[in-house]
């Protein structure tokens, strides 16, 4: 199964230039179906090694002027609806425009994943219009000549991981609801094929055999869904359940899998490690969890790194906290341990929890609504840059052969996780502990602990 590419963005920036060359030749087999697509072009598309359907907001030019807004904000919003990648384009000759600002506020809220396209980027009269992209607040845009083909590599290049998640997502969506076991222990999925409408925060429980997770994701479920025991391999795969907790609708990801195959002792560890990879592949919140009586492990501390540089919220759970004697001393030497060992993740939450008894389970269901949000969070342009001033203030950057460095404008370029863009005089030169600074700085002052942020220096020329 492919996936559904849509082409936004206002009348006369390239969209129909750019489906024509996706599209080729193949037009031939562009579904007009009445009323499902009646304004919406629809193609089989190439490129490269990649076959995908692509949709183009075509038809927007017939509109008269007043019911322009409206008529496009619906056209968006269906193709938004039937894709799974929106590839948004504005003009980079022109510069972002108020409607620009418009589509991008649309697909802010309403896609997963937009890829940013500045169209009619040959030639440099586009590199000012370029930069002003950067502010629209959906990542890097790719530059791009739908007229010349210049570009396509790195639309190529964004699309292409896009594609292989939503294959392994189409195979991972469909719920599992019920678990047989067989004679030799092994479980068997059943599969429902409803869809999920609205879309469920998407949780990972990751943690070493015997941590707890099973236990802790059938507490939650308060039925006894996933099977748990002392001993190893249980349940094969690993398996997502969507629910409800406590009126946030989730969907857990466990990777009970890994005792199964980790039969292999001496494999154990790579193992855990590369199915908690997958697992944190689709989460948005990671909950780490800890045995507490053995925390921060070798295998606790990989994935947990894991999940930051992938980009993921991090909620640290320590479990099994019914049976801890020195609850006090134990959690004051697990905050030390957290701060020592796991820097790259200073602020983030760390939640004692029984997932046996229950208790803290309410903490940590807030914690992970919490990080969710925070990883979400957008700040203003005008805010970051007064922000900036005062940092600037506080502590000048360096001046390498007496020249100072000179940061001059920033802007969030994108949210799950936060990251920023700088303008930059000298970015090569700005030392790592200066960005350092302004991150650390960031999450104080925008209170966005336990999410990755990200900062990217950027030369302005
Ligand atoms: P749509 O309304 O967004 O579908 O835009 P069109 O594809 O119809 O293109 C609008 C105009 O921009 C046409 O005159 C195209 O030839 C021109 N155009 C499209 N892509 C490029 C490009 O990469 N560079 C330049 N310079 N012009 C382009
Ligand atoms: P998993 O391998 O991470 O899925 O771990 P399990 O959920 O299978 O739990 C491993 C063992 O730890 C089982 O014997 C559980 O009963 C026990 N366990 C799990 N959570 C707790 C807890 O909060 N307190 C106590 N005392 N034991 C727990």
């Amino acid at each position: 199964m492919s996936f559904t590419l849509a082409i936004v963005g206002r009348p006369n920036v390239g969209k129909s230039t750019l489906f024509n060359r996706l599209v080729g030749k193949r037009l031939a087999l562009v579904d007009d179906q009445p009323g499902v697509t009646r304004d919406l072009r629809e193609g089989a598309a190439r490129l490269g090694d990649l076959r995908f359907t692509v949709i183009d907001t075509a038809g927007l030019e017939d509109a008269t002027d007043d019911s322009l807004e409206g008529r496009m904000r619906r056209l968006t919003e269906r193709a938004v609806e039937m894709a799974d990648v929106c590839l948004f384009v504005i003009d980079a000759r022109t510069g972002v425009t108020p409607v620009d600002e418009i589509f991008a506020e649309i697909l802010r809220k309403r896609s997963d994943h937009v890829i940013l396209a500045a169209n009619k980027a040959e030639g440099s009269a586009a590199d000012a219009g370029v930069i002003e992209a950067w502010g629209l607040g959906l990542g890097e845009p790719i530059r791009l000549s739908a007229e010349h083909g210049e570009g396509l590599n790195d639309l190529y290049a964004q699309l292409q991981p896009l594609a292989d998640a939503y294959e392994e997502r189409a195979e991972a969506d469909a719920p599992v609801t019920d678990i047989e076991v067989n004679e030799e222990g092994e479980t068997p999925a059943q599969y429902d094929h409803t869809p999920t409408k609205a879309r469920p925060l998407q949780v990972a429980v990751v943690g070493r055999p015997n941590a707890g997770k099973s236990t802790l994701i059938n507490t939650i479920l308060g039925e006894e869904r996933l099977l748990t025991g002392p001993e190893a391999g249980i349940t094969r795969d690993a398996i997502s359940l969507a629910l409800d907790w406590d009126g946030l609708p989730v969907r857990i990801f466990d990777t009970a899998g890994m005792r199964k195959k980790a039969r292999v002792q001496d494999k154990l560890e790579k193992l855990s490690v590369s199915d908690g990879l997958r697992a944190v592949k689709f989460a948005e919140v990671v909950v780490v969890l800890l045995d507490a009586a053995i925390p921060f492990e070798q295998q606790d501390l990989r994935i947990a790194d894991l999940a930051e540089r992938e980009g993921r919220a991090v909620v640290v759970a320590v479990n099994k906290w019914d049976v801890e004697p020195e609850k006090q001393q134990k959690l004051r030497e697990l905050r030390e341990a957290f701060e020592r060992l796991l820097p790259q993740l200073r602020g983030a939450p760390l939640v004692t929890v029984s997932a046996k008894t229950g208790k803290g389970l309410d903490r940590l269901r807030a914690a992970v609504e919490k990080a969710h949000e925070v990883w979400n969070r957008r700040i203003t342009t005008a805010q970051l840059n007064r922000w900036l001033v005062g940092m600037l203030e506080q502590h000048p950057p360096p001046a390498p052969g007496g020249r100072r460095i000179k940061l001059r404008y920033m802007t969030q370029a994108k949210t799950r996780p936060p990251g920023f863009v700088v303008m930059c005089s000298h970015p090569d030169k700005l030392p790592e502990s200066y960005s350092r600074y302004l991150i650390n700085g960031l999450r104080d002052d925008f209170d966005m602990s336990g999410t990755p942020v990200r900062l990217y220096m950027r030369s302005q020329s």
